[in-house]
């Protein structure tokens, strides 16, 4: 086993804060024997069996009781040691089970700690480990079974087949170079190009897939637009559907929704409601608004909610000067229940415009569609995996190195340094060729015990 840093065991609570009926606190270090006898007031836990056991605390007393589990290293997640102790499920109880793993010498893990060490074992490579926290944090269920997909290997298996195929392919060229005289002849006879262009297709298909992965785990962001009464809040659940609607308040604007999250087909829609968004002199409202104006910039579309019976006033003119010019906008007349409108699209004042009924649902499928549309996402199929903007911009970039390796392929140098380029643009997904500073800056948006 390589250990890449100083092997200190640690420990962290591993489930939710708060009450449940079962807590996990979890260990990882070296040589974990001696650690969990002196938990268990002398037990040797056979390995990945449930040892049922009281937890000791320095004076002897009882801290708790429950299971004890033990996973040896090199198999287990983290590739050392790894005990697993749970107790009961309170946080007081907890606490007091992880100051005893303290005292006996671990320390506390950091975010994304337990990930990182299966990362630096080899247990597993970064696009898996990220897809650890992608797993726990999705927030669909197409997400969901896409971040399994990442987390078994399905998009590292893709890369790993890329890099061998540029690796064979380097070496042809890299040969080539030791024969100044017939270099193209060579490369030429070879089919070079030809293979050249099946990578760059494959990859294509790579990227493809790679896109949708990463709209199911960013989804898409929405500013909903309109006066009061248009029918936003109608909209909204006439839009979740048969989905559960996971309705979040942000801190510091208890009196109205700001942000709402659905899923449509799969995909999760943050929705920002500037309704919610009002002037306020409260100092700690203020930050919070301001930052989801910051989340306003961010957006793919605007939704912009209109009775039509009244179409666009004036009063509405004045609350879209205040979002983004540079934001795409989708008008929606509301109500063509009662102004009689023919559901779908059409033209207004030169404006693209869907009419719908927020209340008869009439129209909604359209929407549905157009915001689909609208971010690219073709429907979720079977051999989508997640994937991250980190991975799409590494894709991204090995394309370009391909392109120009093919553009400039007759100046073999070139050719050969663009495809080591592309190699080890593709090589940062799996973390093989990753600078150490961003694999801080991964780890460290995980969360603590994973
Ligand atoms: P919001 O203030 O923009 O969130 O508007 P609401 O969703 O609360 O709707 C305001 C009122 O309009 C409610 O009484 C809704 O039932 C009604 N409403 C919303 N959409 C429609 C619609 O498409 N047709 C009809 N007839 N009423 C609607
Ligand atoms: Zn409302």
């Amino acid at each position: 086993m390589s250990t890449l840093y100083a092997p200190v065991t640690i420990c962290a609570i591993a489930t939710a804060p708060g009450r449940g009926g079962v807590g996990v606190i979890r260990v990882s270090g070296r040589d974990l024997l001696p650690f969990a006898a002196a938990l268990s007031g002398g037990k040797q836990p056979r390995p990945r069996y449930a040892t049922y056991t009281d937890f000791y605390a320095a004076d002897g007393q009882a801290i708790d009781n429950g299971l004890l589990l033990y996973f040896p290293g090199p198999n287990s997640f983290t590739g050392e040691d790894v005990l697993e102790l749970q107790g009961h499920g309170g946080p007081v109880v907890l606490n007091m089970l992880l100051s005893r793993c303290l005292q006996l010498g671990a320390r506390l893990a950091e975010p994304g700690e337990f990930s990182k060490r299966a990362f630096l074992n080899d247990k597993m490579d970064l696009a898996q480990a990220e897809s650890v926290a992608d797993l726990i944090d999705a927030s669909s269920e197409s997400a969901a079974r896409s971040a399994l997909k990442s987390l078994k290997g399905a998009f590292s298996n893709e890369i790993h087949v890329l890099v061998d195929e540029l690796i064979t392919l380097r070496m042809l060229v890299e040969a080539t170079l030791d024969f100044p005289e017939e270099e193209i002849d060579f490369l030429k006879q070879a089919d070079a190009l030809g293979k050249l262009q099946t990578l760059r297709q494959r990859l294509q298909q790579v990227q493809a897939t790679a896109r949708q992965g990463a709209i199911l785990r960013e989804g898409m962001h929405v500013v909903l637009v309109g006066q009061p009464n248009v029918g936003k809040s109608s909209l909204m659940n006439a839009l979740a559907g048969d989905d559960i609607a996971i309705v979040t308040d942000i801190a510091g604007t208890t009196r109205d929704t700001v942000r709402e999250e659905i899923v449509i087909d799969g995909v999760p829609v943050h929705i920002i409601d500037t309704a919610g968004l009002r002037d306020t002199d409260d100092v700690v409202e203020k930050i919070g608004i301001e930052r989801t104006w910051q989340a306003v910039e961010r957006a793919d579309v605007a939704l912009v909610l209109v009775d039509s019976r009244d179409g666009v006033t004036t009063e509405l003119e004045a609350i879209l000067e205040r979002i983004p010019p540079q934001l795409p906008r989708l008008f929606i007349y509301n109500k063509a229940d009662l102004s009689g409108d023919a559901i779908g699209l059409s033209e207004q004042d030169g404006r693209s415009v869907l009419h719908l009924s927020a209340r008869t649902h009439a129209g909604v499928d359209l929407l549905k569609a157009r915001l689909l549309e609208l971010i690219g996402y073709s429907g979720a199929s079977e051999g989508v995996f997640l994937a991250r903007e980190r991975h799409l911009d590494a894709i991204r970039r090995a394309a370009e190195h391909m392109e120009l390796a093919h553009t400039d392929w007759e100046m073999v140098e070139i050719f050969a340094e663009e495809l080591r380029l592309a190699q080890n643009a593709l090589s940062e997904i799996t973390g093989q060729f990753t600078p150490d500073d961003l694999l801080g800056v991964i780890f460290s948006r995980f969360c603590i015990g994973k």
